[in-house]
């Protein structure tokens, strides 16, 4: 179990995957590659990417596997000339993306960041189980929400609206719509229904028939009680 999950270990992902794990949360990249990259997209990296990469002890060993360009003339009578930036590296490096990539690899692997290849990330959802002889108590409780896929747009697009978040696939009962808003998971399968705070926490989880409870407990009374248990979609 990871802190953090990376989607894709391009050189973006190795390096915010090397960046927290210096800073003590573990983490694991997934690639749908099933090989490293072989490709050569970014050549050419600039004195500010150089300085950066120095920052973390790998500007020099870049450098040396590398073709630094001084100066160079993008067009007719024209020149620039990178020997007069004032930093460590007056240059603008050639070398190929995957070499970069590689020297990455290596800093995250000694950093103990797990790299897992042939894996295609396809959604994101929420995922969690009851704790045995515990129904009512549920391990999201208390916990910041999810950032998951919904088919009303990203989840956390509807919790910035200040509102709760019914997550369900039933959507609000309509004496709440006033105050809650819906949002139905992906996996329209799942019988679980969860309701986030305005803050983003879980307050609740369970089963269609806790609802009311929950929304009781977190939201106060209903606006109309007579659509009290009609879960007609939002
Ligand atoms: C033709 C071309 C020339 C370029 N030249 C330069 C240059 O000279 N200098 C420069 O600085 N930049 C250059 N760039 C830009 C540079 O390539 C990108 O900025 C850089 O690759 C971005 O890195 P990244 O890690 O964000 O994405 P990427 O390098 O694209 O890596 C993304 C990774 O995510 C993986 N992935 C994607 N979707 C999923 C999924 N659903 N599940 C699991 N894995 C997934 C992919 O397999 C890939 O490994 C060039 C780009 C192109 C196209």
């Amino acid at each position: 179990m990871h802190d953090v999950v990376i989607v894709g270990a391009g050189p973006t992902g190795l390096m915010a995957a090397c960046e927290l794990a210096l800073a003590g949360v573990s983490c694991t990249i997934l690639d749908k590659r099933d090989s490293e990259s072989n490709v050569t997209r970014a050549f050419g990296l600039h004195a500010r990417a150089l300085e950066l990469l120095d920052a973390r002890g790998m500007g020099d060993e870049l450098v040396a596997g590398g073709n630094p360009l001084r100066t160079v003339y993008p067009a007719y009578a024209s020149r620039v000339d990178f020997g007069r930036l004032d930093t460590r590296y007056p240059m603008l490096l050639l070398v190929p993306q995957n070499g970069t990539e590689k020297l990455l690899q290596q800093r995250a692997a000694e950093l103990g960041v797990q790299i897992r290849r042939n894996a295609r990330v396809v959604g994101l959802g929420l995922e969690f189980a009851y704790p045995p002889g515990e129904p009512d108590a549920h391990p999201l409780a208390g916990r910041r929400a999810a950032d998951g896929p919904t088919d009303t747009g990203r989840l956390y697009e509807v919790l910035r609206a200040g509102t709760f978040v019914l997550l369900s696939d039933k959507g609000v009962p309509t004496s709440w719509r006033n105050r809650v808003r819906a949002a139905r998971p992906l996996d329209g399968t799942r019988p679980e229904a969860t309701l986030i705070r305005p803050d983003g926490y879980v307050a609740w989880a369970g089963d269609h028939a806790g609802i009311e409870a929950a929304l009781v407990k977190w939201c106060g009374p209903a606006d109309h009680p007579n659509g009290e248990g009609n879960h007609a979609a939002a």
